[in-house]
């Protein structure tokens, strides 16, 4: 199946390693010009390396920032002639226990999670109206469906995201412009992030990493962790031509982890 996004313009946000990457690989396969960002320029220069070999066709643009920011924010934005595509992921909050969280580790974890997406959206959306054509996905993750204890922060600010996107998504003034807003929301993946806590956990417990990791993979129905491969061809339907009907959802990727019937 051609996609239909040959030549547009996306944004994919923080894109070096992972899912962004993995979104971002997607999108360039199909022939859509990207604009990736990171905090680390080497990694991010590395990747657009890859993404052009992948297709040669494209242009790829690399915006070395940290997303949360407004600067890195502007300078994203305007590194694309116009954004056709937003994708909006950055890294996760910490683990922990909410007693110890201050007022500040909050705000962080809702700008981050939260008004990042929601800015960026803000930027973007009345370019992708007028222009009768806009894909926004939004990196999340599982625990906005079944939220996991020790990331009260992610399950907190992710939620937020998630409330006000549902409402956003609806408007007849962007849903009636080919303008789609969804939720992509990742259970366990195997990227750097995944590896570095199961690498924590294996210290923790006095395990190997392999032990961990296979516990942890014999807890997904599937028996295995999903590939950025796997997440990013999801979300380049998403951004297709034949996904506009398909806006306010939250799709889970999980393996089959989530257990209720919807
Ligand atoms: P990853 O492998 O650690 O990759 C994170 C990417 O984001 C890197 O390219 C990193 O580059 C970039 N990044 C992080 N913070 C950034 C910032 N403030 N500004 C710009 N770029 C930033 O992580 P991942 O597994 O792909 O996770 C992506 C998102 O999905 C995270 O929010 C994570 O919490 C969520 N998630 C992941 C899983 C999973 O199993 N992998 C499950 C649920 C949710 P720099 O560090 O150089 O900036």
């Amino acid at each position: 199946m051609k996609l239909g996004i040959e030549g547009r313009w996306a944004l994919v946000c923080a894109a070096s390693k992972g899912l962004g990457k993995g979104c971002a690989k997607a999108l360039v396969m199909e022939g859509v010009n990207v604009v990736i960002t990171a905090r680390g320029a080497e990694a991010l220069e590395a990747t657009a390396t890859e993404l052009r070999t992948l297709n040669p066709n494209v242009k790829v643009v690399t915006v070395a920032g940290d997303i949360t920011t407004p600067e890195g924010r502007a300078a994203a934005v305007a590194a694309a002639p116009q954004i056709d595509i937003l994708i909006n992921n950055a890294g996760g909050p910490p683990p922990g226990d909410f007693r110890n969280w201050t007022r500040d580790d909050w705000i962080k974890a809702v700008d981050g999670n939260m008004l990042t997406p929601i800015d960026l959206i803000k930027s973007v959306i009345d370019g992708m109206t007028s222009r009768g054509f806009g894909r926004i996905v939004n990196i999340t993750s599982a625990a906005v469906k079944a939220p996991i204890d020790t990331l009260g922060l992610s399950n907190g600010a992710r939620s937020g995201l998630t409330g006000f996107v549902a409402g956003l998504a609806r408007q007849p003034q962007i849903a009636s412009r080919n303008v789609t807003v969804n939720g992509l929301l990742p259970g366990p993946f195997d990227t750097e992030r995944l590896q570095t806590m199961i690498a924590n956990w294996a210290k923790r417990d006095g395990k190997t990493y392999e032990e961990l990791a296979e516990g942890r993979a014999k807890t997904v129905p599937a028996r295995r962790f999903g590939t950025a491969d796997e997440f990013g061809a999801t979300c380049a339907f998403l951004c297709s031509e034949h996904a506009g009907y398909i806006t306010g959802q939250n799709i889970l990727m999980d393996g089959g982890s989530y257990p209720g019937t919807f």
